[in-house]
C-alpha cells in the first residue's frame, strides 16, 4: 500500500465517491472496507453491523476469508469487537491475540494479524456495530489514523441507518431498529404515557456529511459560533446582574465556566481541522461531539464529567445555529414523550403541555427538579433507564409506566392494547372523582373533614379548583428556591406568595418556611458535604443560623399576606426554644413593617412541624407557644423507625400502620385537644386511602395530601361512619404488638363494610 496516500482527507474524499456510486448495498460495502483499507495502509478492514438479537455479525470485510462475510458473529461484549461496541469506545493494540477478550474466529483466518484498532459505530449515540483495521506487522495506530477511522466509521454509521442494509443480515435475522424493548427504571411519577419518541438532546440526523466547499463550510461555522458566543455571553451578563446578593457566588461560577468553553479555541479549531478533511460544518460539529462523549465516558471524576457534559451542550446549540428550524426535534406528533439523559426543570416547560404524555430519563433523582415539576404537572416519570437514549429514535413508539417504572419501547400491538384499556379505566376512575368535586368530604354519621392540598409550584395552584380541595394545608416554599438558577429575590418572592393567595381565593393556604439542606440542595448555596443530611443542617436549623434568608422569606410572606390569613409553619422544630427564636424574627419584622407605616395580614397564625420524635416528649409546652400543629407523617416516620425514606432497601420494612407508631399520632391528636390546638396532618400517609381510614379513626380531621388522592380519599369518606371506625381503629390500636396487623384489621373491616380502600 503507498503510506503517501493515508489520513482522513483523502479517506473522506474516497469514501465520498463509494457512496456516490450506483451500486447495491454489498457492493458499496465491499468497496468502502477496500477504501479503508488502502487509505490506513492495513491489511485488513472489517464492518461489523449490530443486529436485532445483539450479535455482530460481519457485513463485509477486505482481507480475511470472503466466506466469513454473514457467518462470522460475536456477541456484544464478546471478543474485542464485542468489547468495543459494549464499551462505546475504541481498542488499539499493537498485538491483539494478547489481549484477556481476545476470541480467535478460525473461519476469518485472521490469526496472521498482528495490530489491531476497532472503533464503534454509532448514529445519533445508537450504538449500530464496530468498524476494524488490522496489520500484521506489531504496530500501534497514531491519534490521526485513529480519528480517520472514526471519520469513516460516521459514513459507515449512516449507511446502516439509511436502511440500505437491512435485507443482507444472515437469514431470519434483523437489524436493531425496529426491535421491541421492555425497560425498568425508577417509578417518579405515577400514571401511564403512550406517545411517539422526542429525543431531547438534539439528536440530528446530520443529512448532509460531505462539504462540498471547504471555505463555505468554514465560514457557516465562523457565523455559528459568533451568534452562540453573543447568546451564551448575554445568558451569562444577565444572570451576573440579577445576582445582586451574596450566595450567588457558585453558580456565577458556573456559568462563567461555561461562557470560557463557549470561547475554547481548542473546541473550535477541532471543528475547523474536521471541516478541512471533508466534512460539513454540522458533521464535523457532531464528530467533536462525539469524541467527547467518548472522552466523557472514559472519565470518572464528577468534575470533568461535569465540564464535558458543558461541552455537549454547547455542541447542541452550536449544531441549532448551523440547523436552524431543521434541528428542533419532531413535536407535531399528537402525543408525545420526552426522552433524555438528564434535563433542566425549565426545558421540560419548553414543551407543550397539553400534548407531553410522559418523561423518561438516565440520570435524574427522584428529588432532582424536573421530576418536581413533572409530578405538579401530572407527567408520568420513569427515570434511571440505562442507555435508553441511545435506544430510542425520534418517532417510535413508546409507553411509560409511571406506575411500576417500567418502559416499552416500539411495544408489541397485544401489549399497547392492554395499555390502552388501563388508560381508559383509569379515565373512568376520574370521572368519578370529578363528580365528586363539589360535594363535601363528610361521613355518614355527619363529620365534616377537611381534605387540603399539597403543593410549591404555580402549576399546582389549578389543582385546588380541579380537585375542590378546601384550601392548601402545605406549601413547600423551597420548591420555588429549588428551580429557581439563582437565589429568588424578596419581590419575586413576594409577587409568588401573593399570587398562591389570590388563586385559593379564600381558602385558607398554610406556607412553611424553606425547608432546604439535607438533599434539597440548592446549587448556588454553598453547603458543606455531610454524612447524614437528613439528620444534618437543613430546615429551621439553617434558617435560624442563616438569619437573612429566613428574615426575607417572612418580610415576603408578610407582605404578600395583607388582606389575608397569613399561616405559616416552620420545618423539623427540634426543640421549643426554636419557635421562640423564630417567633423573635416574625416579631421583629411585623413591627418593622409597622414602623414604616405598612398593612400587615388580617391575621397572622404561626405553626410548627412535627417530624422530629423529640417533639412528641413536649407536646404540651409546644402546644402552648404556636396556633397550630401539622404532623409531617414522613419524616416523624422515618425518624421514629430509623428507616432513611428514601432507601429502596427499606421501604416495605417497617410500615407507618404498625400500632407504636399509631399510638405516637393519637397521643398528638390528644395533646391538641387537651391544648385546644388545631391540628392537621400533611405526610403521604394522608393520600392512601387504608392510612387515612385509620388517621380519620385517630381523630384526624385536616388531612392534607397529593391532588391526585383528594377525589379517592373523598369518596372513601363519604362511605364511612366515623363512630364505628373510631372504635375499632381505636381499639386495634390497643392490641398487643404481636397481634393481627393493623393492615390487615384494617383492610378486613373495609372489605366486609363496602369501604373501597
Ligand atoms: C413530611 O415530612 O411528612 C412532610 C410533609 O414534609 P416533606 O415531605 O416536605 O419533608
Ligand atoms: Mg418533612
Amino acid at each position: 500500500m503507498d503510506g503517501q496516500v493515508t489520513g482522513p482527507r483523502v479517506l473522506l474524499k474516497y469514501l465520498r465517491e463509494a457512496m456516490a456510486e450506483p451500486i447495491g448495498p454489498q457492493e458499496r460495502l465491499d468497496r468502502i472496507v477496500q477504501q479503508i483499507a488502502a487509505a490506513m495502509s492495513a491489511q485488513v478492514c472489517s464492518v461489523y453491523v449490530r443486529r436485532a438479537d445483539d450479535i455482530l455479525e460481519l457485513f463485509a470485510t477486505f482481507g480475511l476469508k470472503a466466506e466469513a462475510v454473514h457467518t462470522s458473529q460475536l456477541r456484544v461484549g464478546q471478543g474485542l469487537v464485542g468489547t468495543i461496541a459494549a464499551a462505546g469506545r475504541p481498542l488499539n493494540l499493537s498485538e491483539a491475540q494478547k489481549h484477556p477478550s481476545f476470541a480467535y474466529l478460525p473461519e476469518t483466518g485472521e490469526e496472521i494479524y498482528q495490530s489491531f484498532l476497532g472503533v464503534p459505530m454509532k448514529r445519533a449515540g445508537r450504538p449500530l456495530g464496530v468498524l476494524v483495521v488490522q496489520t500484521e506487522d506489531i504496530k500501534h495506530f497514531d491519534a490521526e489514523e485513529i480519528e480517520a477511522l472514526e471519520t469513516a466509521a460516521m459514513v459507515l454509521s449512516d449507511l446502516v441507518a439509511s436502511g440500505d442494509l437491512k435485507g443482507l443480515a444472515q437469514q431470519g435475522t434483523q437489524l436493531d431498529q425496529s426491535r421491541p424493548i421492555s425497560l425498568n427504571g425508577a417509578a417518579y411519577s405515577p400514571g401511564i404515557g403512550i406517545g411517539t419518541v422526542v429525543l431531547h438532546e438534539l439528536r440530528v440526523v446530520v443529512e448532509n456529511l460531505f462539504g462540498d466547499d471547504e471555505e463555505t463550510e468554514l465560514h457557516r461555522l465562523a457565523l455559528a459560533v459568533t451568534s452562540l458566543r453573543a447568546s451564551v455571553d448575554e445568558l451569562v451578563s444577565r444572570n451576573v446582574e440579577d445576582a445582586g446578593m451574596a450566595d450567588v457566588g457558585d453558580h456565577v461560577d458556573v456559568l462563567e465556566t461555561y461562557r470560557m468553553f463557549a470561547h475554547d479555541r481548542g473546541w473550535v479549531r477541532r471543528i475547523e481541522d474536521a471541516i478541512r478533511d471533508g466534512l460539513t460544518a454540522e458533521a464535523a460539529t457532531e464528530k467533536v461531539s462525539q469524541e467527547n462523549r467518548t472522552r466523557l465516558l472514559r472519565s470518572s471524576d464528577p468534575y470533568l464529567r461535569e465540564r464535558l457534559n458543558d461541552f455537549d451542550d454547547l455542541s447542541r446549540r452550536l449544531m441549532k445555529q448551523l440547523m436552524g428550524a431543521s434541528a428542533i426535534p419532531l413535536t407535531e406528533e399528537e402525543e408525545f414523550i420526552v426522552v433524555a439523559r438528564s434535563m433542566g426543570a425549565a426545558e421540560l416547560l419548553d414543551y407543550d403541555q397539553h400534548r407531553i404524555r410522559g418523561l423518561v430519563l438516565e440520570e435524574a433523582a427522584a428529588t432532582s427538579h424536573v421530576v418536581i415539576v413533572a409530578r405538579a404537572l401530572g407527567i408520568p416519570v420513569v427515570s434511571q433507564v440505562q442507555g435508553f437514549v441511545a435506544r430510542a429514535e425520534n418517532g417510535d413508539a413508546l409507553i411509560v409506566d409511571g406506575d411500576d417504572g417500567s418502559v416499552h419501547l416500539r411495544p408489541v400491538e397485544d401489549l399497547s392494547a392492554n395499555y390502552l384499556e388501563r388508560i381508559e379505566f383509569r379515565a373512568e376512575r376520574e370521572a368519578r372523582f370529578d363528580a365528586l368535586r363539589d360535594k363535601p368530604a363528610i361521613t355518614i354519621d355527619g363529620v365534616d373533614i377537611d381534605l387540603l392540598l399539597n403543593a410549591g409550584l404555580t402549576m399546582d395552584l389549578p389543582q385546588l379548583d380541579h380537585t375542590g380541595a378546601v384550601g392548601i394545608g402545605l406549601f413547600r416554599t423551597e420548591l420555588q428556591f429549588m428551580i429557581s438558577s439563582r437565589l429568588p429575590r424578596m419581590n419575586e418572592q413576594e409577587r409568588f406568595y401573593k399570587s398562591v393567595l389570590e388563586a385559593a381565593n379564600g381558602r385558607p393556604v398554610t406556607f412553611r418556611t424553606v425547608d432546604i439542606g439535607g438533599d434539597k440542595v440548592l446549587p448556588y448555596l454553598r453547603s458543606a458535604k455531610e454524612d447524614n443530611p437528613a439528620l444534618g443542617w437543613r430546615a429551621i436549623r439553617l434558617s435560624i443560623d442563616r438569619p437573612g434568608l429566613l428574615r426575607m422569606q417572612l418580610r415576603a410572606l408578610l407582605k404578600a399576606g395583607i388582606g389575608h390569613t397569613l399561616k405559616i409553619k416552620l420545618p423539623m422544630i427540634t426543640t421549643v426554644t426554636e419557635i421562640d427564636q423564630v417567633r423573635a424574627m416574625l416579631d421583629h419584622e411585623i413591627e418593622a413593617q409597622a414602623r414604616f407605616g405598612h398593612a400587615l395580614p388580617n391575621e397572622i397564625l404561626l405553626g410548627s412541624m412535627i417530624e422530629v420524635p423529640q417533639l412528641l416528649f413536649q407536646l404540651d409546652e409546644l402546644m402552648q407557644k404556636v396556633d397550630f400543629v401539622s404532623v409531617g407523617s414522613n419524616d416523624l416516620f422515618q425518624f421514629m423507625a430509623a428507616s432513611d425514606r428514601t432507601n429502596a432497601y427499606l421501604a416495605n420494612r417497617y410500615s407507618p400502620l404498625s400500632r407504636p407508631f399509631l399510638r405516637a399520632l393519637r397521643e398528638i391528636v390528644r395533646a391538641a385537644e387537651r391544648n385546644n390546638t388545631s391540628l392537621q396532618l400533611c405526610g403521604e400517609l394522608a393520600g392512601d386511602r387504608l392510612s387515612a381510614l385509620a388517621l380519620l379513626g385517630l381523630g384526624y380531621r385536616a388531612i392534607s395530601m397529593p391532588p391526585a388522592s383528594v377525589g379517592p380519599i373523598k369518596e372513601m369518606i363519604r362511605s364511612i361512619d366515623m363512630a364505628k371506625i373510631s372504635h375499632m381503629v381505636n381499639a386495634a390500636v390497643d392490641e398487643p404488638i404481636g397481634a393481627r396487623t393493623m393492615r390487615e384489621t384494617l383492610s378486613d373491616y373495609a372489605d366486609q363494610h363496602g369501604i373501597a380502600v
